[in-house]
């Protein structure tokens, strides 16, 4: 295994197990002929044991930020930051080493699963690759990760094909927690699975959290899912983190009206609790040439004039110790002054 090169201190705050600062991600399109504003700007903590929610819709930029966080893909400019150390200043090897602590789990676990290897030597893989004790201790410890997830002692003999969707996933976390990481990014990791399986899934991942101390980003489109497993949660729109708060504040007085819309489309069933449901027009905009002024602009119900010139400042309306922060001109006083009444 490489020795991890000294990381410089990037933050000065030792609860933060994650933290970025203006992350920022273009791609070039096909042609090489514009820019793709994938990830615009995000600042965003997560603190130690905690877990953060990243939710929006598809093509939002919400998967291309998970990726960032990881250094799977390089980002475009800002600064990031895991368990105190500059990420983006590791060199290749140094940064294989640190991965060791920040690990992924995507949404399709039949992608991400090599059909040609059984689930023991799946599983055992990062083992091996960070040379973790013995072989005999490597399969003891694939045994004892099988059993963790829920999955019986002779999977290890059988290949990916022979599982469910939901036991492929199972494969999938047991393989992500075999090295301890102190970090699981989880890319949609229950959205291809039937609802009764993503329960289990979810309460899957809660217990592993709570017996292993681990801190979870989740990535999801569905917020009913982000609302039953995160502690914090960022809205993300087009790039851009627009509102931020915990999780019983968003769900209970949600200041942006995108996140508005969102929720009140989450199917209640007990009427009393049901909201109006808030349709939004129109599709999300490309991120190759995002509105200006606030680019939820042109699909937001409460839009006026400044809105569609003025870049929505990253307020904090939040009470004191219980950040909560948006990007919404309705909260900025000098602005909601110039909307015309009715
Ligand atoms: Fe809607 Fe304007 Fe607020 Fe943007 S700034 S979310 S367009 S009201």
């Amino acid at each position: 295994m490489t020795a991890a090169a000294p990381e410089a201190a990037l933050t000065s705050d030792s609860d933060a197990l994650l933290s970025t600062e203006a992350l920022t991600k273009h791609f070039p399109t096909k042609d090489g002929a514009g820019v793709i504003h994938a990830v615009n700007g995000v600042s965003l903590t997560l603190r130690r044991g905690e877990t953060v929610g990243v939710v929006g819709e598809s093509g939002c930029g919400k998967s291309t930020f998970a990726r960032l966080c990881l250094r799977l893909i390089e980002p475009t400019s800002g600064t990031l930051a895991f368990d105190g150390g500059d990420l983006r200043a590791l060199s290749p090897a140094a940064l294989r080493a640190r991965r060791r602590d920040m690990q992924i789990v995507f949404q399709d676990p039949f992608a991400s699963l090599d059909p040609r290897m059984r689930v023991g030597a799946i599983i055992r893989e990062p083992l091996d690759i960070h040379g973790v004790g013995t072989r005999a201790d490597r399969e003891r410890e694939v045994q004892a990760l099988l059993a963790r997830v829920g999955l019986p002692p002779d999977a290890a003999q059988r290949f990916p094909h022979e599982f469910s969707g939901g036991q492929r996933q199972r494969i999938g976390i047991a393989r992500a927690i075999a090295l301890r990481p102190k970090l699981l990014v989880l890319d949609e990791p229950v959205s291809a699975l039937d609802v009764s399986i993503q329960a289990q899934i979810l309460n899957l991942l809660a217990a592993l959290k709570r017996e292993l101390g681990l801190s979870y980003l989740f990535i999801s489109h569905d917020l009913a899912v982000i609302r039953h497993i995160s502690d914090h949660v960022a809205v993300m729109y087009l790039g851009q983190v627009v509102e931020f708060t915990d999780v019983e504040t968003l769900y209970a007085r949600p200041a942006h009206p995108y996140t508005e819309a969102l929720i009140s489309a989450i199917p209640q069933p007990d009427p009393s609790r049901r909201r109006q449901r808030i349709v939004l027009k129109g599709d999300l905009p490309s991120p190759e040439s995002p509105p200006p002024g606030c680019p939820f602009h042109t699909r937001c119900p409460k839009a006026w004039d400044s809105c569609r010139t003025v870049v929505p400042a990253d307020l904090d309306i939040g009470e004191p110790g219980r950040p909560h922060r948006v990007r919404c001109h309705l909260h900025d006083p000098a602005l909601a002054a110039t909307r015309p009444a009715g």
